[in-house]
């Protein structure tokens, strides 16, 4: 088959980003828009589609959109207006959906992704809002299609990408950033398992070179990051095969089959013009005056790049580290706790990073739901600091930690793991493992000077690993030496 590193063939790609939005209550009524409710709980007359019933904006939805702009240096429209677009489907009991059409809220901004080697930056078109439709449920009664309204009307941003990105790792790594923002933004969890981030991507190929666009197909139904990364590298293989034998790409959408990894078609590619979209006569335009700009913006936390930069600049963090601790808003709050309380960066990020995130993945829980504060784990860093206890009792206590509430110093007295720095204690017992090596002595002094770690790993042992091993190593070089 041939591969995506084509020297004949260029992939050009955009994506339709679609986020669904943490607002207690829908877009334009005074319901919840919680996940999960009983099918048809969370619906007002206004969510059926009833005649007579009148939208209400809700501000929030203005707000999130703004900050997502503002996070993606977007020029936002001081005025701008909902469009209907129109189109027939069970779920969509008005008949349209309130979107935005000509004037989106957010336009013209960009995001930085980074890939292995290099930086690139990926224009943003827009990012305008518009509500969801409900949901079909074909699989839960043999004969009918079930309607559950609850998610009819809930909030939606839809940022719509430049087709400037070229590879599915590209791809991949722009959606990560996006989920990664809106995290940061606290505007939407950001799951796709869930549905609450959507991906369609539109991929076509062109000769290297050459200037056109080719025509482009649509994928859907990827619902997972991996899963939008294997749909993309299908269809760039799928045209290209297509083209190299002679044929044509067709516009189309097309879904993406999770089980037997490709796509099929669903439907030949819609046309706005068959939306007929045209200005929502229920909502007044959206006025974004200066203080509420002002406002948006006082409300954005420190941003995943910023705050990236700041932990290699002023932390002193490696990249690759600071990459992993800024990636979840969650866990680089988790590590600035303990900083705060701790001002030892390298010390923290390397036991956040090893003991912390293996017992995260152990347990697929997030940091969230982690057992043991920050306050806590700062604790143990310290009892190791300052060398009142070595490298493996920090590892025993820790884990005891996940066990129970304990202290770490509470711990390391119960396990009687305090490292003991006296000499009359570490003494008699170097005496003794000296006195019952001979050969290993005698073989240290004819020159074999790595046997010390040798010495030094029985001491230890027979210390319970109480002693403390920078003192072990300088009494048995003192005494081996003499
Ligand atoms: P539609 O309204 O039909 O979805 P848009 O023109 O708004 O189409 O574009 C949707 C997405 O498709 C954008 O992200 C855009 O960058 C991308 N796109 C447009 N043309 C191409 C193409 N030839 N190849 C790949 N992506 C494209
Ligand atoms: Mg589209």
């Amino acid at each position: 088959m041939s591969t995506i590193s084509n020297d004949k063939y260029e992939a050009v790609i955009g994506l339709e980003v679609h986020a669904q939005l943490l607002t207690e209550s829908k877009a334009f009524a005074g319901v919840s828009s919680e996940y999960g409710g009983a099918p048809n709980s969370q619906v007002t007359p206004l969510c059926l589609g009833h005649p007579g019933t009148l939208p209400v904006l809700n501000e929030n939805l203005v707000r999130f959109t703004i900050k997502m702009g503002l996070a993606t240096n977007c020029k936002i429209a001081e005025k701008s207006i909902f469009a209907r677009k129109n189109y027939f489907y069970p779920d969509l009991p008005k008949g349209y959906q309130i979107s935005q059409y000509e004037t989106p809220i957010c336009y013209d901004g960009y995001i930085k992704i980074e890939l292995d080697d290099y930086e690139k930056t990926i224009g943003l078109t827009r990012i305008h809002m518009e509500e969801d439709a409900g949901k079909s449920i074909h699989d839960q009664d043999p004969y009918h299609t079930l309607v559950d309204l609850n998610r009819a009307g809930t909030p939606l941003i839809e940022i719509v990408s430049e087709p400037d990105l070229r590879t599915p790792q590209e791809a991949y790594e722009y959606l990560k950033k996006i989920r990664q923002i809106v995290q940061y933004l606290e505007i939407c969890d950001g799951n796709m398992e869930e549905g609450s981030l959507r991906c369609d991507a539109n991929v076509s190929i062109r000769l290297r070179g050459q200037k056109e666009l080719g025509t482009r197909t649509e994928l859907k139904n990827m619902n997972s990051f991996r899963n939008v990364e294997r749909a993309i590298t299908y269809e760039i293989e799928r045209q290209i095969e297509l083209l190299e034998s002679g044929g044509q790409v067709v516009q189309q959408t097309l879904l993406w089959d999770p089980n037997k990894l490709e796509t099929r078609q669903m439907r030949s590619k819609e046309e706005a013009h068959d939306y007929r979209y045209f200005p929502e006569p229920d909502l007044p335009p959206i006025i974004v005056s200066k203080e509420m700009l002002s406002e948006v913006e006082k409300e954005l936390p420190e941003l995943p790049d910023v705050r990236f930069n700041r932990f290699v600049n002023e932390l002193g963090l490696n990249s690759d580290d600071a990459v992993i601790l800024t990636e979840n808003r969650l866990l680089a709050d988790y590590f600035e706790e303990a900083l705060s309380i701790l001002d030892e960066p390298k010390a923290l990020s390397n036991v956040i990073l090893t003991e912390v995130l293996r017992v995260l993945n152990d347990q697929s829980i997030t940091i969230k739901e982690f057992s043991v504060s920050a306050e806590r784990l700062t604790e143990l860093i310290v009892l190791k600091l300052e060398d009142k206890i070595n490298s493996s009792a920090m590892q025993t206590i820790f884990n005891e930690m996940l066990k129970n509430g304990k202290s770490a110093t509470d711990l390391a007295k119960e396990l009687n793991l305090i490292q003991v720095s006296d000499s009359g204690f570490i003494e008699p017992i170097i005496d003794e493992i000296i006195e019952s090596y001979p050969d290993e002595v005698a073989r240290y002094r004819e020159g074999k000077k790595a046997l010390i770690g040798f010495f030094i790993g029985q001491v230890m042992k027979k210390s319970k690993g109480k002693a403390n091993p920078k003192q072990v190593r300088e009494i048995v070089a003192e005494k081996l030496e003499s």
